[in-house]
């Protein structure tokens, strides 16, 4: 076992405050990494604040990290000390069942071992984020990261990059395709450089004016206004995919109705409250209401891969660990371009 240092929540209640706990030695097969940047998601505060219920204490929390190796198993192959290294949200997964073999360890049948507010294989070993100095991971869960990247706009990828990566390359997210991104937080800024990159047409569905001007920067052609009267109508029956990046209710079927015929509307924003959606939107059109979980280890390398060719880097804030919980009501304010990332050094 080794000392580290983090930020953890005690209760749904409390502010994040410093935090000692173990980590394991490396094993064989596992990699130490020195944490130097972790994004903040909104799941963080979703399951700090026990907002889906699910929620273990003491919480670490941190599922974007990027950091330098500093000691490997003799067993791994793939990193040496010094290399840099990503983890997203799974530390690791039984490995076996058809999910895994198929490169899907976040649908793991038996077990996901989620980075934080989860447990090892073991499935009593507490897992804890990437708000603190260091993590050891199994070598097979570890991404590489190129060198030469800014890395505190790179660790934000390793959630909000894979989780809109995913879906839309799933549904076909490329030219001739016409794509909205509602919501443009940490997960939605990258839903609209992504699908851009990609060489879909894309179109911002914002509830925030304030957003307007940022739209063409990061690769739309259109910024629409949520609120605005009629806005919404004219759209009718317009894109092929919508991401739906919204953390809390909101009307889906308003959303369905600005799909084509078989277009798909997919939801990755985790609300805590159920979500109500009548049976026309859906049977008017053919359409599609679809859900998606980050994405597999393989699909997150490819990602990570795809924007450092592509420069699609997350838009970040750069933050002290210690402004944490300000960052926090800064993200549910809406007050945040695009993500808050935490510079460990500050530890
Ligand atoms: P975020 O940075 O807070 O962005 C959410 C955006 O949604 C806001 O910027 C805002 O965009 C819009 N919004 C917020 N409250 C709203 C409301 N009441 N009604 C309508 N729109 C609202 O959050 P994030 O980190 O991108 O995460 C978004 C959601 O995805 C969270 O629920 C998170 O837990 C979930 N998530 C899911 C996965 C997955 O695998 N499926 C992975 C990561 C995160 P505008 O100002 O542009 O309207
Ligand atoms: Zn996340
Ligand atoms: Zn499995």
């Amino acid at each position: 076992m080794s000392q580290a240092r983090g930020y953890a929540a005690q209760d749904a209640k409390s502010p994040l405050a410093p935090f000692r706990f173990a980590r394991r030695q490396p094993g064989a097969r596992d990699v130490h990494i020195r944490i130097l940047y972790c994004g903040i998601c909104h799941s963080d505060i979703h399951q700090v604040r026990d907002e889906w219920g699910s929620s273990t204490y003491p919480m670490v929390p941190g599922h974007e990290i990027v950091g330098e190796v500093t000691r490997v198993g003799a067993q791994v192959r793939r990193f040496k000390a010094g290399d840099l290294a990503g983890v997203g949200c799974m530390v690791d997964s039984c490995r076996a069942c058809p999910s895994c073999q198929a490169g899907l360890e976040q649908h793991c049948q038996k077990h996901v071992s989620f980075t934080y507010n989860g447990t090892e294989q073991d499935l009593k070993t507490p897992t804890f984020g990437g708000y603190s100095s260091d993590i050891v991971v199994a070598e097979r869960f570890v991404l590489k990261v190129e060198p030469g990247l800014p890395l505190e706009r790179v660790a934000p990828l390793l959630c909000a990059g894979i989780t809109t990566y995913s879906p839309l390359k799933r549904w076909k997210a490329g030219p001739g395709r016409r794509v909205a991104v509602r919501g443009v937080g940490g997960l939605g800024h990258m839903a609209v450089k992504l699908a851009a990159a990609m060489g879909a047409e894309v179109t911002v569905l914002s509830g925030s004016k304030s957003k307007g001007p940022d739209a063409k920067r990061l690769g739309a052609h259109e910024f629409v206004l949520t609120s605005r009267d009629g806005a919404l109508a004219r759209l009718a029956g317009r894109f092929d995919l919508i991401i739906d990046t919204v953390c809390a209710p909101h009307d889906v079927n308003e959303m369905l109705g600005l799909l084509k015929v078989e277009g798909a509307l997919v939801l990755v924003g985790a609300s805590p409250k159920p979500l109500e959606v009548g049976a026309f939107p859906l049977i008017v059109g053919r359409r599609i209401l679809a859900g998606s979980l980050i994405g597999g280890i393989a699909e997150t390398q490819e990602m990570l891969d795809f924007c450092a060719r592509h420069k699609t880097l997350c838009d970040v804030e750069v933050i002290a660990m210690k402004d944490v919980n300000k960052a926090y009501e800064r993200v549910i304010r809406g007050d945040v371009r695009y993500r808050f990332s935490i510079d460990l050094a500050t530890l």
